[in-house]
């Protein structure tokens, strides 16, 4: 009698980090274009290739679980629930926070961003929980995982394992390739 065993193994793709040189070429796209980026928020949303589009720059971390890039969707939410703005000390207007890294036994963040007023970059090391904890909550609520069924050999003797055909692994869910950030921004400026 045949057993059906499988196991569901995932992958998932927001750990990887790009070249350095990738990261300051989109850092520079990110701020020269961050007025049509939102003005055109709500097609970025919608849009799960837009979505996943993964600039480089824009990523949390924490000690315990490493560094997490963070996805254009995903900035834009935290951007817009002011999770990732803070008051500018020189001119008060708004500080878009463009990535995180912090110390979950301390509590403090050390976060680094842009005010576009002033057209400077900012940073501070603050005690911040809401900074820390909903962008790795984000990842969790937006997942981009290609998910496996990996099938167990079905026969119980070694010798019959031995000659038992391999099945490949069944792709229950494909993960979603971000449109490369250079590509989003020709196609929101066209
Ligand atoms: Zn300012």
């Amino acid at each position: 009698m045949a057993r059906q065993e499988y196991n569901l193994i995932t992958e998932t793709f927001y750990s990887r980090k790009p070249e350095r040189g990738i990261a300051e070429k989109n850092r520079k796209l990110l701020v020269e274009n961050f007025q049509t980026i939102l003005k055109n928020s709500e097609k970025i949303l919608n849009d799960e290739e837009m979505f996943f589009s993964q600039i480089g720059c824009t990523y949390t971390g924490n000690s315990l679980a490493g560094l997490f890039m963070l996805p254009l969707g995903i900035m834009l939410e935290l951007w817009r629930e002011e999770v990732f703005t803070h008051i500018c000390e020189k001119c008060k207007s708004k500080i878009h926070i463009f990535n995180t890294s912090g110390s979950l036994l301390s509590g403090t963040v050390f976060w680094t961003g842009y005010c576009f007023n002033c057209g400077e970059e900012r940073s501070k090391k603050e005690c911040n929980g809401k900074i820390l904890g909903i962008p790795m909550k984000k990842t969790r609520e937006y997942p981009n995982k290609r998910v496996y069924k990996r099938y167990a050999l079905e026969s119980s003797a070694w010798f019959d394992k031995l000659n038992e055909r391999r099945r490949e692994n069944k792709i229950v869910q494909n993960w979603i390739e971000g449109l490369p950030f250079e590509d989003l921004i020709s196609k929101i400026s066209a």
